[in-house]
């Protein structure tokens, strides 16, 4: 029977960053932006990533396209340990993982005019000649929903929503099998993100794509994941199919997130809100990373760190609390 791998794998990963001080640049401590994530990810699927700004959301990201050195653990990509291979092994895994970011106007050279952005990868792995440029670009505009008559013109000559759907294009155009999309619809205005929603599950279905989608709003995800983690101060606190996570979230953290959606927790009982901003990743807190901030916590939350435990020894469903059976039952009204 032939071996079947997840299309991502990612094992105990770490990202630090060295925080350095004195005459000499010693290293006085690490700033913890990802420390021991684990999940993975099927073909065809995407995942959702929640969490507020400063969680380690795009950190981990960017160590998955490598744009950051991992500190340890393991990234495998359809089997292999990406985090072992030579920069010549990883040129086509890279053409396989693309990444979309928040802001397309910094992500996009003003230089290059959209032919040349969207086309520029597909020359560089030799997918096309230089001759064949102009039908490819006028198919992957077709593809995002724009006319031949982008070709020519510069990013700035555009809106924030065309400018992301020239950035889609540009992943696109490498045929990836998934594409990492950074907050990707987080600057655009409400009526524009659910265009480009549409647009990237259109997208999904046409291509096979799978999204690692990443976003501080739950009600952003909750209309294109499959799965949802979420994440708090460098670690996963609760996982599961995304409709479990939004109906009965089981972590205080994740009943914070969904308090501050108000459609969705508008008749809520035990609405939850959070105060205070995420603690700095260089001193976390001593145990349950969130003990500083939950309403739940008692003398030994702030010792022990609850590790992610299966729900009724239910695997897809996860959560790292541990009074998550006790605390007052949490139900979200859509
Ligand atoms: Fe709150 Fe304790 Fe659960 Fe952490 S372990 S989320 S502090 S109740």
């Amino acid at each position: 029977m032939p071996v079947m791998y997840s299309l991502l794998a990612i094992d105990h990963l770490k990202t630090w960053f060295p925080v350095r001080r004195g005459l000499f640049s010693r290293v006085a401590g690490h700033v913890r932006a990802v420390d021991g994530v684990s999940m993975s990810m099927e073909k065809g699927k995407t995942v959702g990533l929640v969490g507020e700004s400063g969680c380690g959301k795009s950190t981990l990201a960017r160590t998955i396209v490598g744009l950051e050195k991992a500190t340890g653990g393991a990234i495998h990509f359809n089997g292999q340990n990406i985090l072992s291979m030579s920069a010549h092994a990883m040129k086509p895994v890279r053409r396989n993982l693309q990444m979309v970011f928040q802001d397309p106007f910094s992500s996009l050279n003003p230089r290059m005019n959209v032919m040349d952005i969207i086309t520029e990868g597909m020359v560089e792995h030799g997918m096309i000649r230089r001759r064949e440029r102009k039908t490819e670009a006028v198919r992957l505009l077709q593809d995002v929903g724009m006319g031949p008559h982008a070709l020519h013109r510069y990013p700035h000559e555009f809106s924030g929503g065309q400018r992301q759907r020239i950035s889609i294009a540009r992943a696109l155009s490498l045929q990836p099998q998934l594409i990492i999309c950074d907050e990707a619809v987080s600057a655009l205005d409400v009526s524009i993100q659910a265009q480009v929603i549409n647009l990237l599950m259109d997208l999904r279905d046409r291509h096979g794509l799978s999204y690692l989608f990443i976003s501080h709003d739950l009600s952003v995800v909750r209309h294109i994941a499959d799965t949802i983690l979420v994440m708090y101060l460098g670690g996963i606190v609760e996982q599961g199919p995304a409709q479990a996570v939004i109906d009965t979230p089981l972590h205080p953290y994740t009943r914070a997130l969904i308090s501050a959606i108000p459609s969705m927790d508008g008749q809520s009982k035990n609405r939850l809100i959070l105060h205070g901003d995420v603690p700095s990743p260089s001193h976390p807190p001593s145990g349950c990373r969130f003990h500083p901030r939950c309403p739940y916590a008692t003398e030994q939350c702030a010792k022990q760190e609850p590790i992610l435990t299966a729900e009724n020894g239910d695997k897809q469903r996860q959560v790292a609390c541990f009074h998550y059976t006790t605390i007052p039952p949490f139900q979200t009204t859509r």
